[in-house]
């Protein structure tokens, strides 16, 4: 199979920029996640047809994180379907740290007609999954059907049926056979302080209706998220609200939760490992990493867990 390229000479930091429209009455959100989604590529060995999957996952997983109030908040979006994809998971936070995978990342099918990617046929029928985790407990969790398994249609779907937001959401990507060009989103949504405002919702509406060809845009104004609103959304007069924020793949894993995963199965589990496996090894699903526990770890474990069970109160 031939996978897509990475081509190490192209620039750029991924970034994240907000911003408001109609005296604060639409709230703009656009990212970029070309080098992520590179680097989920190569971690995950994913085709052309998942690349481009996780990478507008990334995205609106970005895009939904941009709202939460804490910096540790996070988004996790799950797709459970009955196509070839079989799944998709991304857990993306207000920091700017994303991380994804997907079921089957060999998963290639041949082009729909124009010569797009059947993300249709490779989603197929299934539900989305979004949580939303303040941090702070209690995290939030919502499900709507997907309507078409492109990924921008399925959010602004959740958003509207879900939060009562009515929004757009816009992905995409170009990926050639030099490699993955460009990876982004944008969120655009009418705030609830204007959502009984007619007059806006169809402006919105028709703003976001007349946008075309959103890839060759984002490819247009590739790092600077700022031109890439104007160029979209320049009638609304979209004033930013800060500088843009860094973005990238990063993963949470570490041998310590692993560990702990570890302790979780308990002595004799754990024994069992030692004598039939000779060790263990747990590989980290969102990026592939692998920690290997030899004998002597887990008998530290053992240890660890028996010493705890006799120590008195
Ligand atoms: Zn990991």
């Amino acid at each position: 199979m031939v996978k897509p390229v990475v081509d190490p000479l192209l620039p750029l930091a991924d970034q994240i920029l907000r911003a408001v429209a109609a005296d604060g009455g639409i709230r703009m959100v656009a990212v970029e996640t070309t080098v992520s989604t590179r680097y989920a590529c190569r971690r995950h060995g994913l085709s052309y047809l998942t690349t481009t999957l996780l990478g507008r996952a990334m995205s609106g997983g970005l895009l939904l994180a941009s709202s939460m109030k804490t910096h540790r908040a996070r988004v996790s979006l799950r797709i459970q379907c009955q196509g070839p994809l079989r799944g998709l998971t991304v857990d993306a936070g207000r920091d700017g740290g994303v991380r994804g995978y997907v079921a089957a990342p060999d998963l290639e099918l041949e082009l729909a007609p124009g010569g797009r990617f059947d993300l249709t046929r490779a989603v197929g029928r299934g539900h989305l999954q979004v949580t939303r985790d303040e941090g702070l407990g209690d995290p939030l969790q919502s499900t709507v059907e997907l309507v078409s398994g492109s990924i921008g249609d399925d959010l602004a779907s959740y958003l509207f049926h879900s939060e009562q937001t009515p929004s757009a959401v816009f992905v995409g990507e170009r990926i050639t056979r030099k490699g993955i060009r460009c990876s982004g989103g944008v969120l655009v949504q009418v705030l609830p302080k204007a959502a009984n405002e007619p007059a806006l919702v169809d402006l919105l509406e028709r703003e976001c209706a007349a946008v075309e060809g959103f890839s060759r845009q984002l490819e247009a104004h590739q790092g600077n998220m700022a031109a890439l609103l104007q160029s979209l959304f320049g009638v609304l007069d979209p004033q930013l609200l800060a500088a843009p924020q860094p973005v990238r793949f990063h993963c949470r894993c570490t041998a310590s939760r692993c560990r702990a995963a570890l302790q979780l199965l308990g002595v004799q589990e754990l024994k069992e490992m030692i004598d039939q496996d000779g060790g263990a090894e747990m590989t980290c699903h969102f990026c592939g990493e692998a920690y290997r526990f030899c004998v002597a770890d887990l008998q530290e474990i053992i240890h660890g867990l028996t010493a705890s069970a006799v120590k008195p109160r």
